[in-house]
């Protein structure tokens, strides 16, 4: 019998990066250039990892983000945060800075920390370099994938991506 984890994931970022388009394309394989910022709200999704099964419950800002600041009941109980910019957008990176610093402020301790470049298509219109991101996710522990949305790319590796980072309940089993 293979354990189910239910893993809170919370979203952060500037609005417009691409958060709730992400969880939408993560949950229902789907992209909507429309998409409303409530849609993402506890989306859920199941994925095998190792002999576990990972249940993210992931959980959108919703549009509050451009107060820029969350009710700490946004980050209590997270077991990871997926914190996106936007590649073509240079203040989206800058920012992404500040909802780290948030995090570490009102989070967990121990959150597992993912960052999406989003956008990834739009490379011929790109602000920030990957590089920039690999430096700064390495500089605070966290893992870091380009995504696109839109195109479907890399979504399913960001979450695969906080999995492998979350400890096995029996480290024997999984292996
Ligand atoms: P949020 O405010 O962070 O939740 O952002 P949304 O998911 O609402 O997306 C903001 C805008 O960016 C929408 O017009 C989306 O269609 C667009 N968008 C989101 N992801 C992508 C992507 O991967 N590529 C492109 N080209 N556009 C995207």
């Amino acid at each position: 019998m293979m354990a189910i984890r239910e893993l809170k994931v919370c979203l952060l970022g500037d609005t417009g990066v691409g958060k709730s388009s992400i969880v939408c394309r993560f949950v229902q394989d789907h992209f909507d250039h429309n998409i409303s910022p409530t849609i993402g709200a506890s989306m859920t999704k199941t994925v095998p990892c190792g002999n576990e099964l990972h249940k993210f419950l992931i959980w959108d800002t919703a549009g509050q983000e451009r107060f820029h600041s969350l009710a700490p009941m946004y980050y209590r109980g997270s077991a990871a945060a997926v914190i996106v910019y936007d590649i073509t957008k240079q203040d989206s990176f800058h920012t992404l800075k500040k909802w780290v610093k948030e995090l570490k402020e009102h989070g967990p301790e121990n959150i597992v920390m993912a960052i999406a470049g989003n956008k990834c298509d739009l490379s011929d219109i790109r602000e920030v370099p990957l590089k920039d991101a690999k430096e700064y996710a390495e500089s605070i522990g966290a893992v870091v994938v380009e995504t696109s949305a839109k195109n479907a790319i890399n979504i399913e590796e960001l979450f695969q991506g906080i999995s492998r980072q979350i400890p096995p309940l029996d480290p024997h089993e999984n292996g």
